[in-house]
């Protein structure tokens, strides 16, 4: 359905993910150009690396 390969993920869209931390769902920027955090528990999630942002968690989805 919407399971994607990672390499795709970077691209200026918004994604389901879950914390691996304390599990909460959040939707986040996939093009995050600052750190984003876990709502719930601080995690970091998303950190931008020279231009393009690495997830560092699970996505659960792809929106459009
Ligand atoms: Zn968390």
């Amino acid at each position: 359905m919407t399971r994607r390969k990672e390499m795709r993920i970077t691209e200026s869209r918004f994604i389901r993910v879950r914390c691996p931390k304390c599990e909460k769902e959040q939707i986040i920027f996939g093009k995050a150009t600052s750190k984003t955090k876990c709502l719930k528990c601080g995690k970091i999630l998303v950190e931008p690396t020279g231009g393009k942002a690495k997830i560092r968690c699970r996505v659960l989805e792809v929106l459009n």
